[in-house]
């Protein structure tokens, strides 16, 4: 990976989920579970989630291999996913959409990403925007997964 033209804060802060990943306990009986893969890169995510009674997110688990961007979103991705519902979830994955493929979102949009700002960057480098997207497009199946066998 080339980080030269990463902001060093950036850097560190992705380097820092990659080498400490949080959430990183497997949940053994959640309501919600997907895992993909990203095969230009190696890039591997699964994720677990479990709902409180009203439906927001009260733990999630990831597991992972790969390059530090793939697991840096994933790390990041859940700990923003704690305290949401799903609709809140798919909101945030369009905002970061935008974000990644340089739209105009506004700033207040931007703080609802919190730390997956810092991913941002790949933007400018074609070739890693599967990797931060990975997590988020595995959840998104997962989420039309989950939708599909509640009806
Ligand atoms: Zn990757």
């Amino acid at each position: 990976m080339q980080f030269e033209e990463l902001d060093d804060l950036y850097q560190d802060i992705i380097l820092d989920h990659y080498r400490s990943p949080r959430n990183s306990a497997k949940l053994e009986a959640p309501h919600l579970k997907a895992e993909g893969n990203n095969p230009f890169c190696g890039d591997e995510v699964a994720v677990q989630i479990s709902f409180d009674d009203t439906d927001h997110v009260r733990e999630v688990g990831y597991q992972g291999r790969g390059c530090s961007i793939s697991q840096a979103s994933a790390s990041i991705m859940g700990e923003l996913l704690k305290g949401k519902t799903l609709k809140e979830i798919q909101a945030i994955h369009r905002i970061f959409l935008d974000v990644i493929y340089g739209k105009d979102t506004g700033d207040s949009s931007l703080e609802d990403l919190g730390d997956l700002q810092v991913l941002k960057g790949v933007r400018k480098f074609p070739i890693r925007i599967k990797c931060a997207l990975l997590p988020w497009s595995i959840l998104e199946d997962g989420i039309k997964e989950y939708d599909s066998n509640l009806q």
